[in-house]
Formats: C-alpha cells, structure tokens, sequence
C-alpha cells in the first residue's frame, strides 16, 4: 500500500460514497467509486467509474491500482466482491453482503448468535404462509428476503384473513414472515472492527421512521442505561467477530420490554450514523477508513447531544437551517424527487434540553420534507 496516499476503491457512489470521500480527504485516502448513475453524488469527491455494480468491465477499471476495496450498498452482488478477492483486500469481504442480503440468512445468523430476535419461519408458497403463521401468529409482517429496503416488499397481516392479500401482494419470491415486534422504540449500534481484531461502538442511537424511512436519529439515544449500552454493543461485537468482518456495521434493533431484538443489519456505514460528523470525536466515515486501511481506530465518545433529520424529497431552506444554532446542513446534490433522500441536517447541543428546542426549530422550517 502507498505509505502516503493510499486509494480506496468504494463500489457505490450514492451520499455514504461522498461522504467517505469527505473523510477521506484530511488523510490522504483518495476514495474513487464505483455507480450505475453519471453524476452520482460521490463524482464530487473522487473518479467515478460508471457501470454496473456487477459488471467485470467496471470492477477491474476501479480496482486498478487501488489498494483496496470496500463497498457502500449492501446491494452490491455478493459473487462480485468474491471474485474481486483474489485480485485485493475486499473489506469487510463478500460474506456479510451475503448474509444482509438475504433476510432468512440474516435472521438465522442473529438466532445462531444467541441475539434475540422477532420470531420468524421461511414462505415460499401459499401453504407453507400458514404454517409460518401458526409458528410465529399474528399480527406479522411478510417480506421478501431479497431486495427489500426502506420498508418496501413488505406486507403487514393483522390477522390470518389477511394471508390471502399479503401472499398475492409478494408471492412469487421467497418470503419470510416475521412477528409485528410491539416495540417502545427503534434503535442502532454502529460499530468498527480492524483488521488487528479491536472492536469500538458508538453509542445507541435511537431513531424514528415514518413510512418505512429513517426521519430523526438522537444520538446518544436517551433512555439508554448502560446495561442497554452493553448488550448493543456486545451483540454488535458477536457480529463482527463471527463475520469475520473490518470496518463499520449498523445493526438495527427493536427495543420491546427493555430488551433488544434485532431488526436487520447493514455491512457498512449507514444514515443513523450521519450524526458522528458532528457529534462524535471520530465519524462513522473516519472510522470506516481507519478500519479498513489498518489505522488505529479512533474515539466513539460523543461531543454533547446530537439529532439528525433527513431531507426526503426535497431540501429545507438553506439560510433558515444554517440560521439555527448548531445545525449543519449536507446537500447531497441529488435531483428532488418524491421520496428521496437529498440531504441531512445535524444538529448538536451541549444539553438534551436545549437539543429539542433546537430540532424542534428546525423542524418547523420544513414540515413533510425535514424530518
Ligand atoms: P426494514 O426494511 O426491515 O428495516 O423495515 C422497515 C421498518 O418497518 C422498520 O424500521 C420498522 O419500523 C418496521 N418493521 C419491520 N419489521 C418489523 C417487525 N418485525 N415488527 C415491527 N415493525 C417492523
């Protein structure tokens, strides 16, 4: 590896693509990527290569001369990673890709590991959905196990008459149906393993969707006592440890009667963690470079309350966001469009109380698409 600057190969170059860029630059990685989409965001940081993520053509002209390479969707095509191998480091490698792109094996993983989760069984047909449904009852959620994010492919079954509508609605793939969790809160650990082993956790964040889409994040989460904190991150550790995995992970949990049971888990750096930029000693994005070019990580202490909003579908007034105290906006320079994430903002605070007021003033400036 070039001692100096060292290049970073990065297959997706979608806002996390960028904002490994960003990191990046104070250290003199020089991060170039890898996306279907001319102009994806990530060209502002670094070379963009354009083709498909699969594509051999387009694997070996951003591999060239990098020194490694890591990836920022977990859509990536696991067989893609697996024969870039042999040619570089790939990290974290093929394998959890493989495991978070199936939701069956990614349940199975969590169960094997002793961390608690929903119960589930495997659909594949129309019979097999009633003996989920007597092993895990209703409500329930039916998902497909491929291919499903930000809550799409999936169908919520109140009760068993609603088995014919859920299995017509998804049918035709392979399905999982999980218990509907009734849960207090959502959560996320985010955490970095090296290549030397060591393993650092950020503190719980605790996030709210809407629509099956990531809006708020507080971080550190309240509410959070160390007993929570622990099992996160002990759970987090498991993970890493049997994945064999280098760089940075996001668990998503559900918190239900005090305990974790986790959600899903995605083999990279993720927006619940966009608040690190700001509101922790070293970012998600660092410290998923550190890892992965076999630098000492760094700290996960938080710098006071952070909150972070997603812009979805559009972005809210610049000069009003950069008027409130603390806040940071991240224009991603993506193109508006209903439903789509075209930025963030940070806030950050030296009191949970005066972290509210804060988020709550930003809010306001945007309503429908802030938050
Ligand atoms: P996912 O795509 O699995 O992250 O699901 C998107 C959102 O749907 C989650 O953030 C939850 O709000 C909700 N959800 C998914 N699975 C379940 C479940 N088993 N129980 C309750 N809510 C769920």
């Amino acid at each position: 590896m070039s001692a100096e600057s060292p290049v970073v190969a990065v297959l997706g170059g979608g806002q996390l693509g960028w904002m490994l860029g960003l990191a990046g630059i104070p250290l003199g990685v020089r991060c170039r990527f890898l996306d279907p989409v001319p102009g994806a965001p990530a060209s502002a940081v670094g070379p963009l290569v354009v083709g498909a993520l699969g594509d051999e053509r387009a694997l070996a002209e951003v591999i060239d001369g990098a020194d490694l390479v890591t990836y920022e969707w977990e859509g990536v095509p696991a067989e893609a990673a697996q024969s870039l191998e042999p040619r570089v480091p790939v990290r974290p490698g093929p394998r959890p890709l493989a495991v978070s792109q199936d939701r069956l094996t990614e349940k199975e993983t969590f169960a094997r590991l002793g961390i608690g989760v929903p119960a589930f069984a495997a659909v594949d047909d129309r019979a097999s959905l009633d003996a989920a449904l007597d092993r895990v009852g209703a409500p329930a959620v039916l998902k497909t196990r491929r291919g499903g994010y930000d809550g799409k492919g999936q169908h919520v079954l109140q009760s068993r008459a609603d088995a014919d509508a859920a299995f017509a609605a998804l049918g035709g793939v392979p399905l999982i149906l999980e218990e509907l969790v009734p849960f207090t809160r959502e959560v996320s650990v985010l955490a970095a393993r090296g290549i030397d082993g060591e393993v650092r956790a950020f503190p719980l964040v605790e996030n709210v969707h809407r629509d099956g889409i990531l809006r708020v994040s507080r971080a550190p989460s309240p509410a959070v006592d160390e007993t929570m904190q622990a099992a996160g991150e002990a759970l987090a550790q498991q993970l890493l440890v049997d994945l064999d995995y280098v760089g940075v992970l996001a668990v998503e949990l559900f918190e239900c009667d005090g305990s974790l049971r986790a959600n899903e888990m995605a083999p990279r750096v993720h927006n619940s963690g966009h608040w690190t930029i700001e509101g922790a000693e070293t970012s998600q994005f660092e410290q998923h470079l550190r890892a992965v070019l076999g630098w000492p990580l760094g700290s996960t202490a938080p710098r006071g309350h952070a909150a972070m909003c997603n812009a979805i579908g559009a972005l809210p007034p610049r000069d009003a966001v950069l008027a409130v105290p603390g806040a940071r906006l991240h224009d991603y320079g993506k193109e508006p469009r209903p439903g789509r994430k075209v930025g963030h903002v940070t806030v950050v605070a030296d009191t949970a109380h005066e972290l509210e007021a804060r988020l709550a003033t930003l809010l306001e400036l945007a309503p429908g698409t802030l938050g």
